[in-house]
């Protein structure tokens, strides 16, 4: 028998390490002795990085997958302290033969899987460590003198060309260990509070309700309506792949069969041809593209996730502003695009992709405060917190990450809020302050004069910046740290 270790791969079907440890044939896979024994071990020093939400999505999923063990007569055995410590013991407990698990790519998780392979050296048990998260590992997709990309578009395209190996199948019931597993911890147990956010529901059936429901109409529309975020042109499946209650597999393979039905003729979504709906669906693969580059990044500079990726000649002179800081924690900055994206966090703890640029840019480049402290807050408050592609966006928007783009790109909250809320239902569904005020009286809030703003009746505040003299400030931090004269 063989012991699975889950991590964030919270589900059973698409699974390399799992279908290894219960001996079902997949891609590549080592399928050793079967018999598998699900383990999930709650390790205080990752769980010091999780907000509530985040713990709220993941003790669902987990909730959800011991179920799945339970209906054919296995469980998902619980533990908690230190996995160097933990799971030899499980392993004499359990008499398993061997220890198996997906690999994770951050500094912190590798540090942790290099110290549960010596115990497991140390106490002679058998281990090996599978890449599932991802397609192509890094190290992988690599320049032509073998280097890592810095920057997405050649990555990208050397994504797209790798083919991509079948979903795996889940374990048959008798693949697995009749075991009895201790109840899972409450949320309270583990040192967090039921968060106030209504979070995306866990566990791999609701994901496969998001993914249906995205690929017979949103990816279709993806290219063109993903930037709008009321037009539901998104998978929202951002926690799912975070927590793995999805495989990367299973949702690939799905857009390969809308894809397919573009290419037959087309899918039943009014206003794009076949060619641009399988351009669509390209767009949409490219996102998953975007994921492994940054787990790449993040993987070869495992220090990006404390320091900018992007050298400049001196230090950038982040300014330190508790009060603009706590403004844009509360989405009382007067800038109503940025201030909805905040308060969506707060509400769902989820943002829209074009949002949480919006909101991003303003924290950096507005306020001039370190992205991250805009990272810290993200993580502690996103239910699809990812290190890598977190700390990709954020060094992203600051101009201190991968992107070719210079330190100029600074986006006009305003131009950005009219051209991707033109209608204000975006800003109005998450500012209730603002409802019944005109989008164009909306759009134009920093514009109006204190009388003009105190005839509208609201109490919806005053931006707390001018942007257009920040925008010069945050151009002169930059060149400062460049060294121009
Ligand atoms: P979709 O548009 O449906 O995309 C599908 C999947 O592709 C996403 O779930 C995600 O896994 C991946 N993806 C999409 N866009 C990106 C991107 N730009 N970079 C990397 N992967 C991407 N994404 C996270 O998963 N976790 C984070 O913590 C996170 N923090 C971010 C912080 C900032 C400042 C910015 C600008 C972006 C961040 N993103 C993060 C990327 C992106 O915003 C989210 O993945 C996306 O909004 C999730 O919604 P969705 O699942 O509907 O996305």
């Amino acid at each position: 028998m063989q012991i699975h270790w889950h991590r964030d791969d919270l589900r059973p079907a698409d699974n390399r390490g799992l279908a290894a440890a219960a001996g079902v044939a997949g891609d590549g896979v080592d399928n050793g002795t079967p018999g598998a024994i699900p383990v999930f071990v709650f390790d205080d020093d990752i769980l010091a990085y999780a907000g509530d939400a985040r713990v709220r999505f993941m003790l669902d999923a987990l909730g959800s997958l011991r179920w799945w063990y339970r209906d054919r007569g296995s469980d998902l055995v619980v533990a908690r302290g230190d996995p160097a410590s933990v799971l030899p013991d499980l392993a004499a407990e359990y008499d398993a033969d061997r220890i198996v698990w997906n690999k994770g790519y951050s500094g912190l998780a590798r540090d942790r899987d290099e110290r549960v392979r010596d115990a497991l050296d140390g106490h002679k048990v058998a281990h090996d460590s599978f890449h599932d998260a991802i397609f192509h590992e890094p190290g992988s997709i690599t320049t032509n003198a073998g280097d890592p990309y810095s920057v997405f578009t050649y990555f990208g395209r050397k994504w797209h060309d790798r083919p991509k190996p079948d979903p795996i199948d889940p374990p048959e019931p008798a693949a697995l260990a009749d075991v009895d597993g201790d109840p899972l911890p409450t949320i309270g147990e583990l040192g967090f509070a039921d968060p106030d956010a209504d979070v995306e529901t866990a566990g791999t059936e609701a994901a496969r309700e998001r993914l249906a429901a995205f690929c017979s109409d949103g990816i279709y529309r993806y290219d063109e309506d993903r930037d709008y975020p009321t037009r539901s042109a998104v998978s929202r499946l951002s926690a799912h792949l975070t927590w793995g209650t999805i495989g990367i597999r299973e949702v690939y393979d799905a857009t390969e069969d809308a894809r397919e039905r573009a290419e037959n003729g087309g899918a039943d979504v009014s206003g794009f041809t076949p060619e641009e709906q399988v351009g669509s669906v390209e767009e949409f693969q490219s996102q998953l593209a975007w994921r492994e580059f940054y787990t790449h990044v993040l993987y070869f500079n495992p220090e990006v996730v404390t320091e900018n990726y992007k050298e400049y000649d001196h230090d950038i002179e982040w300014r330190d502003d508790p009060e603009e800081l706590r403004a844009w924690k509360r989405g009382e900055t007067g800038y109503p695009i940025v201030d909805a994206g905040m308060r969506q966090l707060r509400e769902e703890a989820y943002m829209h992709n074009r949002v949480r640029m919006i909101v991003a840019s303003f924290l950096t480049k507005d306020l001039q405060i370190d992205w991250r402290a805009g990272y810290h807050h993200f993580r502690d408050h996103l239910a699809d917190h990812d290190t890598a592609n977190d700390n990709g966006g954020w060094q992203w928007a600051a101009s201190t990450g991968t992107d070719a783009q210079p330190y100029f790109r600074i986006f006009n909250p305003m131009t950005q809020g009219e051209r991707y809320d033109p209608d204000a239902e975006y800003i109005t569904r998450y500012v209730p302050a603002l409802r019944g005020v005109d989008a164009d009286t909306i759009h134009e809030w920093h514009e109006l004069s204190p009388v003009e703003r105190a005839r509208v009746d609201t109490d919806y505040p005053a931006p707390i910046v001018d942007h257009s003299e920040r925008r010069e400030a945050a151009l002169s931090m930059f060149e400062a740290a460049r060294g121009d004269d």
